[in-house]
């Protein structure tokens, strides 16, 4: 680690390393900080990703890690705790950076209800989105857990990878007279009450049970979880994340180009777009990149005039 970048990137996920990849290779100096806790490390593949569906989450980023140091990119483990104006950034372990801009790509946490099980099953057979992990549960017996109105959306999208989908309405109320008649016509089947506990055995689940013990035979549960960014952090520069409109979580909002309202700070990945996946989160790490790089050339540019003009 240098005392200072021209780019320090904090968080080396998907946004963050195509973020530092961008920059190396436009010869800045720029170091990813590091917590090595992905959001989707549960999970044994990706998928949805252009030329890359079923790699490893693990593989994909030792892949991007090499790739920012092969262009002279450096890479640090360790956990950003702090950030002062100017800028400063403290890790974890008492280190201190300078950066002359920040790229903040520390993604999110996905708050999981308190359903006994489901931590364990989580990125498995207890999954959220089926653009990642729906073709692995079709035709399974499949169902719903509802924490929000969200959730008939959510078994719409199921009911396209199975004929077998059960909305448990959990915490939320009943669907419904228009969204009742919709699930019937589906084939949905609603079952009321709070969902206490997954049933597992041999390493899978195998049914859902409700407070008042019955239990519904199922293979995998789907469930939105509530998504809040990790980005605690920021709050010394006055930024702290807000709830986004959709009412799912809280992210830092930014500009389409990844900048924040405080100067000099771009955010990307998840930690802004909370719905954004593995491949729409290292594009807009990309562009931010690219941003920061311009902004970084229009600055020395102003200074190379006063200079010249002196
Ligand atoms: C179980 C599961 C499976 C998924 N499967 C898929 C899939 O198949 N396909 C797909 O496209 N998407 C999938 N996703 C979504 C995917 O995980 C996210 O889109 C993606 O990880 C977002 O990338 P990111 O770079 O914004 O954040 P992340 O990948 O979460 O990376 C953020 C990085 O920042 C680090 N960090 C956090 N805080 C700090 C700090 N204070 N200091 C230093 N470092 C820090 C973390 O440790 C982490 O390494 C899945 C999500 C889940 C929950």
């Amino acid at each position: 680690m240098n005392d200072t970048y021209d780019v320090v990137v904090i968080g080396g996920g998907p946004a963050g390393l195509n973020g530092a990849l961008m920059l190396a290779r436009s010869r800045r100096s720029v170091l990813v900080i590091d917590a090595g806790e992905p959001r989707n490390a549960p999970a044994a593949q990706v998928h949805g990703l252009f030329a890359h569906d079923g790699a490893s989450p693990a593989q994909l980023l030792a892949r991007g890690r090499a790739e920012v140091e092969s262009y002279g990119g450096h890479i640090a483990t360790g956990s950003v705790v702090g950030v002062e104006p100017g800028f400063t950034v403290t890790l974890a372990d008492g280190r201190r950076v300078g950066a002359r801009r920040l790229l903040v790509t520390t993604g999110l946490v996905d708050v999981l209800p308190e359903i006994a099980g489901l931590r364990e099953r989580w990125g498995r057979d207890a999954v959220h989105c089926p653009y990642c992990h729906g073709w692995e549960v079709r035709d399974r017996a499949i169902g719903v857990l509802a924490t929000s109105p969200m959730a008939i959306h959510q078994v719409m999208l199921f009911r396209q990878l199975s004929d077998d989908v059960v909305l448990f309405t959990h915490t939320t109320g009943l669907p419904s007279e228009e969204q009742a008649l919709e699930l019937r016509a589906l084939g949905v089947r609603v079952v009321p009450g709070e969902v206490e506990a997954l049933e597992i055995a041999d390493d899978r689940i195998t049914g859902v049970r409700l407070k008042d013990g019955t239990v519904v035979p199922r293979d995998a549960v789907a469930i939105a979880t509530r998504l809040v960014a990790r980005t605690s952090f920021l709050e010394p520069l006055g930024l702290k994340a807000v709830e986004h409109p959709m009412g799912v979580g809280e992210h830092i909002p930014a500009q389409p180009d990844g900048q924040t309202e405080v100067p000099g700070v771009w955010v990307a990945g998840n930690a802004t777009d909370l719905m954004a996946q593995v491949g729409s989160s290292a594009a807009a790490g990309a562009m931010a990149g690219a941003r920061i790089n311009a902004d970084l050339i229009a600055e020395e540019t102003r200074q190379a005039v006063l200079e010249a003009a002196a």
